[in-house]
This record gives structure tokens, C-alpha cells and sequence, in this order.
């Protein structure tokens, strides 16, 4: 949408639609401050644009809610959030790459160093004051931290930290998703000795599905990010999130089929009897992920219509024989994300989770946000 035009416009324009609740947002991440033991708080994790929904709206919000420690995945994202936040504490995941030292004091932005060599180069970038920075051991997953040979260096020459302000000790779980994993537990030890061997600093162990493996996994503070966005961080269980993410696609076209006509690319689709077909203008351009051909679904008051042949790159098609012609009507809207058939149900139908129908969510979406206020 430009900058003067009224939003109505835009939206009669638009063929495909994301609203975003950020109120909703705010409660999510009000949920997990609630579930965590007294002394623990939570930090909120706004990496990849807010994971799709869009930093610049999201982070705000947040901090207007109370969080006051943020975390991106690179740099840029963290000079991006600096601007919209002057006085929040934002720490960059990815680490600090060979000659950034100076852009990250610049901004205010705490690198969370991942190795010796890294350690090492920001301290070489002091200037005179302190240099705040985080730490992340890898206690099993094998991604990114400090290994076990690198912490026994630290242990026999506890110089190497000498000038950093050590702000945290992060690790990750690998399977927190899962309560019954034993490296849930052989993580949790291996940070538990991780943190002995180190000087102290505020610790931190959990992302949004390790808040949910009991106090233990709490730590000083929590680092949440798919969960406030609506991903069950329980998958099996009752999500305890709220859906904060609508989409919605616009029917383009409706017509009556034959039975034995073929519905899009590759004929991948025959229809087996007469019926008829709402084509939709939402496709894989859109970050409607082509896995979802045959097996998706969308809601059309109350009503689900199947995803029936191949999604293309602008569009898709329903099936929807049996949905009230008043209902499926040419310039009406159908739901492929809503607060029944929410963000997770979308995945599996695509083979894949919340986190990637997310932030796949294309820049051709025109978009809402809801619940700004308060
Ligand atoms: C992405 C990330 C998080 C947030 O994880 P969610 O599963 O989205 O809660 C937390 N910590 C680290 C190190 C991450 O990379």
C-alpha cells in the first residue's frame, strides 16, 4: 500500500490477504511470561521479519507489552530493530562475521559469539568500554556455540573472556518439542556443566518448546519466538497459544466442470463426476507452498473446499461441488489460514511446519494488522 492511499483501495485491489493480530501477539508472549517459574522472563525472538509477520509492527508491540530483550538472527535485522527500538537490548543469533565489530557497537548490538575465534575478534574490536556479548554452548545439537573442546580452553585460561561483559550463556535444544527425547535431559546437564566451568552470567536454555519441559529448562530467561506467533509449541497437545494470523484468498473465477475434465498443470487432477471448481488467487509466489496440490483444504463459511490439482505460482483451485453457490461466489474470500484451521493445520497439509508457512508468507500479501492499541 503507498503512503497516502486510503487502505480500502488496496484492499479491493488485493487477491490475497494477511491479518496479523498484534494484541494477540502481545497475549502469546503474556502466556509464556505466566507459565515461567517466579525470576524467570522472557525475551522474544522477532528473527526473519518477526518470522514472516513483519518486525517493524511486531517489536514494537512487544516492547509496548514489556519485553525488553530481543533476538534477530543476523546484523541487518539487528541495525533494522535498533531503529525501531533505541533502548531495548537486541542480540544477534548468528554471531558477529569477520569486520562487523564496529556496525555492531554502533548500533548497541550484543553478539552472541558462537566460537574462540569469534570471542576473540570482538575483543579485538574494543574500543574503551566494556564489551557486551552472549555466549551459546552447543550441548548436543551440533549448530552453532562453544563445544566441549573450546570450553576446556576457556577453563584453562579464563583470559580469553577477559574484556567482554558477559550478558548471557545461551544453549538450544534439538528436540524440545519432544517432552519424551532423552537429549532433552542429557541437554539440560550438559549446560548445567557448561555454566560451572564459566564465569557467571544470566543463563538460558529455553525457546518456546522448552518453556513447556518444566522449571528446570527456565533458567533467568526464555527465548520464545514461534509460539508467539501462533505455532503450537505443544505438538500432540492443546495448542496454548493463541492464532494470531489470518489468510485469506480471493475466488477469481467459478465454474461448472464435466466429469472427466482435468484441473490444472500436469492434468494432475481428473474430476470423477460433474462438479464445480472456485479458482483462488493465492499460489506458491505468495509462499502458499506447492507441497499442499491435492491435500490442502480452505474454509468458505464454515465449509471446507479441498485444494484439488497443483497450486501454481499466482493461483489455486478448490473443489467446492458441495458449498452453497451464494457462499462460493466470484469476489468472495476463502480462509486458508483462520482460527479453527490455524497455522499448524496448514502445515501438515503441506508436509511441513508453522515456521516455514510463515515465513514463507510472500510480499505480495496485502496486509492487515489488527489490535495496535494497547
Ligand atoms: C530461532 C531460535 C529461537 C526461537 O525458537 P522458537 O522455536 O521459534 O521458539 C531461540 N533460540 C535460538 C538460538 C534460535 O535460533
Amino acid at each position: 500500500m503507498s503512503g497516502s492511499e486510503r487502505p480500502s483501495r488496496a484492499l479491493a485491489r488485493a487477491g490475497a490477504v494477511v491479518e496479523i493480530d498484534l494484541a494477540g501477539i502481545a497475549e502469546n508472549w503474556r502466556r509464556i511470561a505466566a507459565a515461567l517459574k517466579p525470576g524467570t522472563v522472557s525475551a522474544a525472538v522477532v528473527k526473519a521479519d518477526a518470522y514472516g509477520l513483519g518486525m517493524a509492527r511486531v517489536a514494537p508491540r512487544l516492547a509496548a507489552a514489556g519485553c525488553t530483550l530481543f533476538f534477530v538472527a543476523t546484523l541487518d535485522e539487528g541495525i533494522a530493530l535498533r531503529r525501531l527500538l533505541p533502548s531495548v537490548e537486541i542480540a544477534v543469533l548468528n554471531g558477529l562475521l569477520p569486520g562487523t565489530g564496529g556496525e555492531f557497537s554502533r548500533a548497541r548490538l550484543v553478539p552472541v559469539l558462537n566460537d574462540l575465534g569469534e570471542i576473540a575478534a570482538w575483543r579485538q574490536s574494543a574500543t574503551t568500554r566494556a564489551l557486551p556479548a552472549m555466549i551459546q554452548i552447543d550441548t548436543g545439537m551440533t549448530r552453532l556455540g562453544l563445544g566441549a573442546a573450546a570450553l576446556a580452553e576457556i577453563a584453562r585460561a579464563p583470559a580469553l573472556l577477559a574484556g567482554l561483559e558477559l550478558r548471557a550463556i545461551l544453549s538450544h535444544l534439538a528436540c524440545a518439542e519432544d517432552p519424551a527425547h532423552p537429549l532433552n535431559s542429557r541437554q539440560l546437564a550438559a549446560f548445567r556443566a557448561a555454566l560451572m566451568a564459566l564465569p557467571p552470567a544470566p543463563a538460558s536454555l529455553a525457546a518456546g518448546s522448552g518453556v513447556f519441559l518444566g522449571t528446570d529448562y527456565h533458567f533467568d530467561f526464555v527465548r520464545p519466538g514461534a509460539a508467539l506467533y501462533g505455532v503450537n509449541p505443544t505438538p500432540g497437545r492443546p495448542n496454548p497459544m493463541a492464532q494470531v494470523v489470518r489468510v485469506k484468498g480471493r475466488i477469481l473465477q467459478v465454474r461448472d466442470v464435466d466429469s472427466g475434465a482435468s484441473v490444472g498443470y500436469g492434468a494432475a487432477h481428473r474430476m470423477e463426476r460433474p462438479g464445480r471448481i472456485a479458482t483462488v488467487a493465492v499460489g506458491y509466489a505468495d509462499g502458499w507452498l506447492r507441497s499442499a496440490s491435492h491435500r490442502g483444504s480452505a474454509g468458505i463459511a464454515g465449509q471446507r473446499a479441498p485444494v484439488v490439482g497443483r497450486i501454481s505460482m499466482d493461483l489455486m483451485t478448490l473443489d467446492v461441488t458441495g458449498i452453497d453457490p451464494s457462499l462460493a461466489r466470484v469476489g468472495g474470500f476463502v480462509d486458508l489460514i483462520d482460527e479453527i484451521h490455524g497455522v499448524d493445520e496448514a502445515a501438515a497439509a503441506a508436509g511441513t511446519i508453522g515456521y516455514e508457512i510463515l515465513t514463507a508468507l510472500g510480499r505480495r500479501y496485502h496486509r492487515i494488522y489488527r489490535g495496535t492499541a494497547g
